[in-house]
């Protein structure tokens, strides 16, 4: 065995801080928060000593195999850290392989590593070239001989037998493991080679598909809920939604737990700050509370690889924005990005294509988010996917002072929680939460209307600042979160909500109406059965032969032939119906009940049920009118705007693309705001926009979407897109005096008018990003 490898001298340790010396300043002079943050440091810091999670830009990660050990030509990594400019390396040190000669029992070296120190060269070498290291571990499974010798370290099913993945034994939470044997793996690590910091792929355990019943499992849950463990999956009962809370306040003891151990080891800036993923229900299945974690996080490492087809690169935006709300502007969010064929299908060893890439590293910037470049395996025949990401990191470094320490500039809040997707979403989270979620998104990418996530617990904080909060299909809201809606529309805002909308509590129970329904003017009839669970997911999951009446009044002119047995009404169309005139019905797929409304509301559109589609001889509508409300509008006595569409537009638009719901959700969007959108931009393409003011400058990110492969990944070519015309409303202090490109270089000519810079962008190939100072 090898002696243990020497730690970093303290002049090393200097020489690294004042490497990243010149970067520190630029960030710092940029933002004022940071001096505070440093200046109320207890005066231990400089303001050039900022700490590695503030200040590290761009990462690197050679994902280790286990035959790496034989063939990691160190010498070549180096140059290429050097060549991508990255400032940090994640290193795989422990958990199911070793890659250190761990001296703690069962603690397993990969296969070829012998007596070699593979992680401790490499963190020497990222040290001395003055990078931050990155422990990676992946802490949740390991091999049989350690099941044989510590049975009660493992999670196991209600027959006793141990939960397995593959030829691995899947650990418990709740036993030694976690509260013994890891710690044992972080504190040696910090001893050999004094990282930065630690993270862990697989951190959280058993996910949420699987009850443990070992002994450690039993005994915690009595003394938290004084129950025995549910027995099966069931969450119409109330002690598995409580073993839903316990594993989520376990995962939290465990992060705590694993800091103390990093900062006791390594000192106070030595974190534990595992890995999270870009999907709320992701999140979600491992049992990972976004909100609370982020409250104990000074960085989030970001595990979101790659697209899906139905997702786009918008999720990208939408990830970094997301975990910003919840951690803060000021913070940096690194995310892993494949440089492989990740996503589907996934080859580990082939080159995503460059486009593909490259959109999805764009996008992530567009939404705060830092490059990782990521790689499986130290030695690759495909050697195109090391070019991908130079370009992209040279621009970034460039740039770097515009790219972080951002404020958003949205008209709207899509609001969302964790709990809805659990307490709401059960086992069909995808249908009853991420879709009506995603359709908004879309919608709201595709009018260009800029808008951030907004958690549902953060409404006071963050919606002072937007025009509307949009609820998509927000059915599980607390008292609390309904109370700051109330206030929002009492204030003068805007409200567009759909669906069953704040009809169930915290808990997942429902009174039956939507405690909302006054700030709606909707009521659910007190008949109406509210737990019917098989039925809710079964209209989720269908697209029916449904249609809306658009009201019929308010027409001035009919083209076509007349029946005679319509009403003819003249007049202007409700403005949410803008852009609809020629027709009276609109596709819809849903299906409706009825409800009772309040003599204040307007309804725009009622249902048409189900009709035929084949033969095409019986498809004519059997029921061409009902009173049964789809879009319902009202104005609050403060004179706030508010939409409440029982259709579900926002799932439809999501599951079936069709122009019509997303051009109605963004109608309803404008009207709620009362037009007060900060953004105009005019011109051909799917641009995703993203908004931020830094101090006195305005920073438009217009991502170019439009693409063979923008539904379909991977994207084979970039096409040009332009001119755009924009329009900017100037908040106080910017005064639009100039514009500039970050990326064409071009100059841009501009005019200010009333409040307005107006600019054209000329043409954009993937991205561009303009400063307005
Ligand atoms: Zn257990």
């Amino acid at each position: 065995m090898k002696d243990i490898k020497t730690t970093p001298t303290n002049e090393t340790r200097r020489q690294f801080f004042k490497r990243t010396l010149a970067a520190t300043a630029v960030l710092a002079a940029t933002d004022v928060r940071m001096n505070i943050s440093l200046a109320g440091d207890a005066g231990r810091r400089t303001s050039l000593d900022v700490p590695w999670y503030r200040r590290t830009l761009r990462w690197a990660q050679t994902n280790i195999t286990e035959i790496d050990p034989t063939r990691y030509d160190i010498a070549w990594w180096r140059q290429h850290w050097r060549r991508t400019q990255v400032q940090g390396v994640i290193i795989n040190a422990g958990g199911i392989f070793a890659y250190y000669p761990s001296r703690v029992p069962f603690h397993h070296r990969a296969a070829s590593l012998g007596d070699r120190d593979l992680y401790g060269e490499l963190a020497s070498a990222a040290h001395e070239d003055g990078l931050a290291v990155l422990a990676r571990m992946d802490s949740n499974r390991t091999h049989e001989d350690c099941w044989r010798a510590h049975p009660d370290w493992f999670a196991v099913d209600a027959t006793g037998r141990p939960y397995r993945a593959g030829e691995l034994y899947v650990t418990c939470v709740n036993g030694p493991y976690y509260e013994e044997f890891i710690p044992d793996v972080l504190r040696e690590i910090v001893a050999r080679s004094h990282p930065e910091g630690f993270t862990d792929n697989s951190w959280s355990g058993l996910g949420r598909d699987n009850i443990c019943y070992c002994a450690n499992c039993e005994k915690k849950f009595r003394a938290w809920h004084n129950q025995a463990l549910p027995r099966a999956r069931n969450w119409d009962d109330p002690v598995y939604r409580a073993w839903i809370r316990w594993n989520y306040a376990r995962r939290l003891e465990i992060w705590d737990l694993n800091n103390q151990i990093t900062r006791a080891a390594g000192g106070p800036d030595c974190l534990w700050i595992g890995m999270n993923g870009g999907s709320v229900t992701g999140q979600s299945q491992q049992f990972r509370d976004y909100r609370a974690i982020c409250e104990r996080a000074e960085i989030v490492m970001l595990d979101h690889q790659a697209r899906t087809d139905a997702l786009g690169f918008q999720d990208n935006g939408v990830a970094g924005k997301l975990v910003h709300g919840l951690l803060g502007w000021d913070k940096l969010i690194p995310e892993s990005m494949a440089m492989y064929q990740q996503g589907r299908p996934v080859f580990r060893l082939a080159s995503k294509p460059e486009p593909e890439a490259r959109l999805w590293v764009l996008e992530g910037f567009a939404g705060g988010i830092q490059p990782w470049w990521h790689h499986v395996g130290a030695y690759h025949e495909d050697r195109r996917m090391y070019r991908t990401i130079e370009p992209l990191n040279r621009w970034h470094k460039e740039n770097e002072a515009l790219l972080v320490n951002r404020e958003p500039v949205a008209a709207a809040g899509l609001v969302w929680s964790q709990q809805n997707a659990d307490f709401f979403g059960r086992d069909n989270a995808q249908e009853l939460v991420d879709l009506p979620f995603r359709g908004f998104v879309n919608a709201l990418v595709r009018a260009r209307i800029p808008w951030i996530p907004v958690h549902a617990d953060h409404i006071e904080r963050d919606a002072a600042k937007m025009s509307v909060l949009v609820l998509p299909n927000l059915g599980v809201m607390s008292e609390a979160q309904c109370e700051s809606v109330r206030r929002f529309v009492a204030r003068g805002g805007g409200l567009v909500a759909t669906g069953e909308s704040s009809r169930f509590d915290e808990t997942g129970e429902s009174p039956g109406d939507f405690a909302l329904s006054e700030t709606f003017g909707a009521h659910v009839p007190a008949n109406r059965d509210r737990t019917d669970w098989t039925v809710r997911i079964r209209r989720a999951g269908e697209t029916n032969h449904t249609y809306l009446r658009l009201t019929p009044e308010l027409r001035a002119q009919v083209y076509g032939p007349k029946t005679g047995a319509e009403p003819m009404a003249v007049g202007k169309r409700h403005p949410v119906l803008r852009g609809f005139d020629e027709t009276d019905i609109l596709p819809f797929g849903g299906v409706l009940e009825s409800l009772d409304l309040n003599s204040d509301c307007q309804v725009l559109a009622t249902y048409i049920p189900a009709f035929p589609t084949y033969p095409p001889e019986t498809a004519w509508m059997r029921e061409p009118r009902t009173g049964i409300p789809g879009l319902i509008a009202r104005t609050a006595p403060a004179g706030g705007r508010i939409l409440f569409m029982p259709a579900d537009l926002d799932r439809r638009c999501a599951r079936d693309n069709l122009p019509d719901h997303a051009d109605l959700l963004a109608n309803g969007v404008r009207w709620a705001a009362r037009d007060a959108v900060p953004l105009a931009v005019d011109g051909p393409g799917f641009i995703d926009c993203h908004l931020y003011r830094q101090g006195h400058c305005l920073i438009l990110h217009l991502v170019n979407l439009t693409n063979a492969g923008t539904w379909r990944a991977p994207v084979h070519e970039l096409i040009p897109v332009g001119p755009l015309r924009v329009q900017i409303k100037m908040p106080d202090g910017v005064t639009g005096a100039g514009v500039r490109s970050l990326v064409s270089g071009r100059k841009i000519s501009s005019a200010r008018k009333a409040g307005l810079v107006s600019f054209e962008v000329k043409s954009i190939l993937d991205h561009e990003v303009a400063v307005i100072e």
